[in-house]
């Protein structure tokens, strides 16, 4: 679905697919040249990256392997703690590889310094983050995106893969919503 198709849910697009497509395009032709001659594994953190993971393998030119993470963050609600279960472990095993973490948001940063010191101890040859988007808290975080889509204002975005309450992942564009939604 697209913005027209929710209309009325949405307060505004940020980003309209055709954006996000050629963005993603611009960080595949890096991601290409940086990784040239090597064996690249994209790590996707279930369930917010699946788009990005989709759209962005299928922009790249070379050979990747797709491996997956599902993890859960403690603490209450929205509220991000940082402090994460890991529900499904990736079934490679990331010694001597290089591996590209593909992420959906970076909103404290949180969650992903959980997950990139979680990673770094299984020893991989190197160690990237791609993010399709950022928030302006992300900038104080410890862990830093190699490739990021776009900064995003301190706004809760739906669309792209990202949720409200389950709804919107599989909306093409990134926007916020409507106050009426929430209540
Ligand atoms: P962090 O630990 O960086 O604060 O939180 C990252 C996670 O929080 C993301 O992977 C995503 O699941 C969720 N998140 C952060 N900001 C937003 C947002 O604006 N919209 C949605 N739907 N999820 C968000």
């Amino acid at each position: 679905m697209d913005a027209a198709h929710i209309n009325g849910d949405l307060t505004r697009v940020l980003h309209t697919d055709a954006e996000i497509q050629a963005r993603l395009a611009e960080l595949a032709a890096q991601i290409d040249a940086d990784y040239e001659g090597k064996d690249l594994l994209l790590v996707g953190v279930l369930n917010g990256a699946l788009m990005v993971m989709a759209d962005l393998s299928r922009h790249l030119t070379c050979h990747v392997r797709m491996d997956w993470m599902a993890i859960s963050s403690y603490g209450s609600g929205a509220q991000s703690s940082g402090v994460v279960r890991i529900l499904k472990d990736l079934s490679t095993n990331l010694e001597g590889r290089h591996v590209l973490v593909v992420e959906d948001i970076i909103d404290t940063g949180l969650t992903l310094a959980y997950l990139i010191q979680n990673l770094r101890s299984r020893e991989p040859a190197s160690l990237e983050i791609m993010t399709m988007f950022r928030k302006p808290d992300a900038l104080q975080s410890a862990v830093e995106a190699k490739y990021i889509g776009f900064d995003l204002p301190n706004e809760f975005v739906v669309g792209y893969g990202l949720d409200y309450a389950g709804r919107y992942r599989n909306l093409r564009d990134v926007g916020t919503l409507e106050p009426h939604i929430y209540s």
